[in-house]
This record gives C-alpha cells, sequence and structure tokens, in this order.
C-alpha cells in the first residue's frame, strides 16, 4: 500500500489524522482488504477501495513447492515483473525473501536474474507489499533483500522498506540485507544506518582474479575494498557478516581455495554459508562430497560456516532462480 498516497487522500478528505495509522495497521496485521477494517467507517472504506490501491502490486501467478516454499510473481501498476518467496522452516521460521529491483542491472555469470531486462527500482511501497502478500497466508518473522535486485543500488527505498518491516512482525534483528558489495551503498548502509539490520555479502571466490569473471561488479569495487567495509560494520555494530558463497563445481569448490577463503576472511567478523548451485543452465553444481570437503577445509581454519539448506528448486523460488519466467 502507497502510504504516502494513503495520507494524502486522507488529508484531502479532512479526516482524523489517526485514519492513517489504522489502515496501515490493519494491512500490517494481514487484513485482505479494507472491508475488515471495521473501525473504519463503511464510507471511508469504500473511498479508500476506489483512491488507494490496497497493493501496490497485483499478483499474477503463485507456486508452491514440495517443500512448502511459495513463490508470488507481481507486476507492478507500470508493469514490471517482481518475484518474492515465502520459505518455511520445519523449526516454524517463517522468512519472506524480497525482491529491490524489477531484475538486476548486475550481470553475475551464475545468476539467471541477471538474464533478464532490469525493469527499475521499486518503491519502498511496492517492497513492502511483497511482505504483506505473505502475511495474509500467515505470521512471517524474518526477512531476507536476497530476492531479485542489488538492495544497495536502491538504499533509500530498501531502508524505508526495513524500516516498516517491524509493524509487519520482522525485527530488525531478524532482517537481512544482501549485497554483491556494491561500495557507495554499502559505505552509506555502515555509516547512517543506526537499526540493527544485518548484512550479507555474496562473496563467491577467494580472489579478485576470479570474483571478476563470475561478477563482472568485481573489476569496480575490489575486494580487499569490501571486505575492509564489511569490517567497518562490524567494528561499528558487532554483529557478523554473513558471506554467500555459491558452490560451483571445478570453478571454486577445491580444498586450496577453501584455504584461500579463509586467509581472507576474519573469523570474528564473517560467517560463511556455502549455497548449493541451483541450476540456472550456465554451470553445474558441487557434489555434496565437495562441499563436505569444502567445510572441512573451513573448520580446520576456524572460520564458521554452514551449508545453507536449498529451498523451493522445483519452483524455481531458490537462489538465483528469480526471473520472472511464468511456470504456465
Ligand atoms: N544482489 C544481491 C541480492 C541478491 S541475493 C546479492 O547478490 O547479494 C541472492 C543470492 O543468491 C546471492 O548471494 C547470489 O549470488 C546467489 N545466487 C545467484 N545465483 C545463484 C544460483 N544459481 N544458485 C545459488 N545461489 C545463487
Amino acid at each position: 500500500m502507497d502510504r504516502a498516497l494513503l495520507q494524502q487522500r486522507l488529508a484531502e478528505r479532512a479526516e482524523a489524522g489517526y485514519r492513517a495509522g489504522q489502515v496501515w495497521e490493519w494491512a500490517a496485521r494481514g487484513a485482505a482488504g479494507y472491508r475488515e477494517m471495521t473501525n473504519i467507517p463503511t464510507s471511508l472504506r469504500a473511498q479508500l477501495e476506489q483512491e488507494v490501491p490496497f497493493s501496490t502490486l497485483d499478483l499474477v501467478q503463485e507456486a508452491k513447492a514440495r517443500d512448502g516454499t511459495v513463490k508470488a510473481l507481481f507486476r507492478t501498476g507500470d508493469g514490471h515483473p517482481v518475484e518474492a518467496v515465502l520459505m518455511r522452516y520445519r523449526d516454524g521460521r517463517r522468512s519472506v525473501c524480497v525482491s529491490s529491483q524489477s531484475g538486476c542491472p548486475l550481470t553475475c555469470a551464475f545468476c539467471a536474474t541477471g538474464q533478464m531486462r532490469f525493469g527499475r527500482n521499486l518503491t519502498a511501497s511496492e517492497i513492502v507489499d511483497q511482505a504483506l502478500h505473505f502475511r495474509r497466508i500467515e505470521p512471517v518473522d524474518h526477512a531476507v533483500f536476497m530476492g531479485m535486485g542489488e538492495p544497495m543500488l536502491n538504499l533509500d527505498s530498501v531502508l524505508e522498506a526495513a524500516r516498516a518491516l517491524p509493524d509487519v512482525g520482522i525485527t530488525w534483528r531478524r532482517t537481512t540485507i544482501s549485497t554483491v558489495g556494491w561500495l557507495p551503498g554499502l559505505r552509506r548502509f555502515v555509516d547512517e544506518v543506526e537499526e540493527p539490520i544485518r548484512l550479507a555479502f555474496s562473496l563467491h571466490a577467494p580472489t579478485d582474479e576470479l570474483r571478476s569473471q563470475l561478477m563482472p561488479v568485481n573489476e569496480r569495487y575490489p575486494l580487499a575494498d569490501v571486505i575492509a567495509e564489511c569490517a567497518r560494520y562490524f567494528a561499528r555494530r558487532r554483529r557478523k557478516v554473513f558471506v554467500e558463497y555459491v558452490m560451483l563445481r571445478g570453478v571454486n569448490d577445491r580444498v586450496e581455495q577453501a584455504r584461500a577463503l579463509a586467509e581472507l576472511l576474519d573469523p570474528k567478523v564473517f560467517k560463511v554459508n556455502l549455497i548449493p548451485y541451483n541450476p540456472t543452465g550456465m554451470y553445474d553444481g558441487s557434489t555434496s562430497k565437495a562441499i563436505a570437503a569444502f567445510k572441512a577445509a573451513l573448520d580446520r581454519a576456524r572460520l564458521p560456516a554452514t551449508v545453507r539448506l536449498t529451498r523451493g528448486r522445483d519452483i524455481q523460488a531458490a537462489c538465483g532462480q528469480l526471473a520472472a519466467v511464468s511456470a504456465g
């Protein structure tokens, strides 16, 4: 819901100042529409129905994976595709993975999102509406900015959205923003953000040479500079930075590369998430044996590491698979 538009329309009608808050509270708690808002006069509800779309996004399609993961494809008012995912874990956690852009201007070699056309930055309302969509299905308690797009290229809207999430039931400590290491945004994130929002860094290679092959953005913002910035985040917030490392067979999964990774990363600052590669047609994923050997090398070097659970692969909802191609 576009809350600025809501306030504007309420002000035009000289409605009491608290009405905007009431409407938002209903929406944030998972109401399906204005008709449920029993403490708002019927005539006002009808008016809002006409003038302020309940969501800035239209749902185009929804798919459910065998593991319970739900992927939603939306369209913005001006027709741009956006995907978001609800991940359900056995321990009861409900995590929403939201997109910050329609498509992505970066072209990481292994990621499907970079293959589709880049649309535009999403507004804060368009980001929050992804979470609200899932909140209408069930209560949610974690959010990751790991859908389509690079959050640090759209930092103002991403932060505005993140700041609204506690009303939806997702605290800042349970909110993670992931970046390729886009330094201008990352610097601002470190310097300006007071909220205890978590940071994840998509690393994927232990050297500049290999990383530049996989992620062209590395030519612009080399590893040492981004790692220094992550260290500054840790120094200021005392919260570890998650490193994402997607395991590509024969590319970045050798034990020597694990050792190089352990040399590169300070175990006080970083915690590594090894991500099984989700097929997007461009690479082969590492074998589970290779992943286990890689992790064992990190363990020996005392660099904290876990292997991420893959969710939603059968509906193309897993990391790197969001490309707004409807499953038909
Ligand atoms: N642009 C930001 C936010 C997206 S996060 C970023 O890159 O951090 C999505 C994560 O999934 C990133 O770590 C990305 O590198 C990873 N990823 C991309 N393609 C993948 C694939 N095919 N399999 C597994 N992970 C992938």
